[in-house]
């Protein structure tokens, strides 16, 4: 399929989900693909976000079931938490992933060079090695990376990048933000038995989620023991002999901890990577502007994921990807809806939502119907927990159809996901009231909203 003049059908910069669904899918359609990676193969999320992040998860999970389980009959002797098995287990899980990310890209007939790449020119990318290569069409897929903001002591503060990789479990950790990031973090490393402190500079944490559902989580947090401190930021941080950290919040308050991991957004990765030899500009955060169909204002080029600074999540990264190959080399022209995206924060409890939150629907229809669940789930009463789950629907009163759904439980994303299909497809409460529960779930309650 390659045109005589070009070394390649397309030059993906990236293997992360987006760079690899799309130069797969490519190859898979008949194209000549190369596809360059400095890192590791997939990304964001399979190296140093959702996969290893939800594996921590999974074990601080651990911690409270093991708890109760005592209560329930079962004897357990010794139990101890050893953080350096845990990290070790999960990065040689992800070593597992990122092998099969070179296989499929190999599978596929995808050419890979392990080193960066930048963009020369509208058809033209430069390895690190120096090597010239020519493309009909290059793919950005380069992702972002996490901003710290300026305080004096920066430096001495980690990431999410980082965090997977520590020698020493943080007995005290300190974590500054009010995103994703930061208040799944908090969750997992208070469960592991940390001193967790979170530090938001507003009053309000996951400040896009529907609020009232979202203003369940902070005393919920803070009855599991994380310090939280709202409306402040973070002045100064000094480190001392011993490696710990002295930081100093602008409420006043100091803290010793053993580190701090600041969760403040992820900005798009695209310094230095020549988009201005072909004529694109840049957003003000560095993100790449596209078309519904990931094209820049470059005929020849596109940009799938987080990079282009549209919905910062994997599978929508994917999706992307996919689209922009079925567009291009599949001769099935096609734009991502990125409307009605149901997405999930694995808080403890978790939240998850699709659709428009309340505050949303009310500017966009006169009348907006809301039905609740709000319920204590049978796990918690097993459990001995006193925290109560909260289911909430959105409806348009116009014609009965459900625009948003969000919760605040145990397993919230996987019962959101089932139910994202129903809103997705349009349907009415009438619908959701007219199928029978299934009993004793949590899910029930979604047939049972009133
Ligand atoms: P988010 O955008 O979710 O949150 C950023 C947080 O940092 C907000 O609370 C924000 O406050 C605060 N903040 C921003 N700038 C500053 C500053 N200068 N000083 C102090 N606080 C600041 O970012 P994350 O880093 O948590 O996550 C990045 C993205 O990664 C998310 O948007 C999400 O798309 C993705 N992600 C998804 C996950 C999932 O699907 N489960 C998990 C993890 C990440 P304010 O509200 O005041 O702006």
């Amino acid at each position: 399929m390659a045109e005589q003049e070009y070394d390649f059908d397309l030059f993906t910069i990236g293997a992360g989900s987006g760079g690899v669904r799309a130069s797969r899918i490519a190859g898979g359609h008949g194209a000549k693909v190369a596809i360059a990676e400095e890192h590791r193969y997939g990304g964001t999320c399979v190296i140093r976000g959702c996969v290893p992040k939800k594996m921590l998860v999974y074990a601080s999970i651990f911690a409270e079931e093991l708890a109760h389980a005592a209560h329930k009959g079962w004897t357990l002797a010794d139990n101890r938490f050893d953080w350096a098995a845990l990290r070790d287990f999960v990065n040689q899980d992800v070593d597992r992933l990122e092998g099969l990310y070179g296989n499929t890209l190999g599978n596929a007939g995808v050419e890979s060079f392990s080193e960066r790449a930048v963009v020369t020119g509208p058809h033209s990318v430069r390895l690190a090695s120096g090597r010239e290569i020519t493309a009909k069409y290059i793919l950005i897929a380069t992702g972002g990376e996490p901003v710290i903001p300026p305080f004096e002591g920066a430096e001495h503060c980690i990431t999410s990048n980082e965090i997977f990789y520590l020698d020493q479990f943080p007995k005290r950790l300190m974590v500054m933000g009010g995103g994703y990031i930061a208040v799944e973090f908090a969750g997992v490393f208070n469960a592991l038995g940390g001193e967790v402190t979170l530090i938001n500079r507003s009053e309000t944490i996951l400040r896009t989620y529907d609020q009232e559902v979202v203003n369940r989580l902070p005393p919920i947090m803070e009855a599991r023991g994380i310090d939280l401190q709202m409306g402040a930021q973070i002045e100064h941080v000094s480190k001392n002999a011993d490696g710990s950290l002295d930081v100093t919040l602008t409420n006043g308050v100091t803290k010793q901890v053993d580190q701090v991991l600041v969760a403040t957004g992820r900005r798009a990765n695209t310094d230095g990577l020549g988009l201005e030899t072909a004529g694109i500009e840049l957003g003000a955060h560095g993100e790449i502007p596209v078309d519904a169909f990931s094209k820049t204002s470059c005929e020849s080029i596109y940009a799938v994921g987080d990079v282009t600074d549209r919905v910062q999540l994997t599978p929508v990264a994917i999706r992307e990807g996919h689209a922009f190959a079925d567009t291009i080399f599949g001769d099935n022209p096609r734009a991502v809806d990125h409307s009605c995206i149901p997405t999930a924060i694995f808080s403890q409890p978790s939240i998850a939502s699709v659709g428009l939150s309340e505050e949303e629907a009310r500017k966009l229809f006169a009348d907006v119907k809301i039905y609740r669940s709000d319920f204590r789930p049978m796990k918690n009463i097993f459990s001995d927990r006193m925290e109560r789950g909260l289911y909430k629907m959105v409806v348009n009163g116009a014609d009965d159809t459900v625009v948003g759904l969000h919760m605040i439980g145990p397993e919230s994303a996987e019962v959101i996901q089932a139910a994202a299909v129903a809103i997705k497809a349009g349907l009415t409460k009438a619908d959701f009231d007219a199928t029978t529960a299934i009993h004793p779930t949590m899910a029930e309650e979604l047939v049972l909203l009133k």
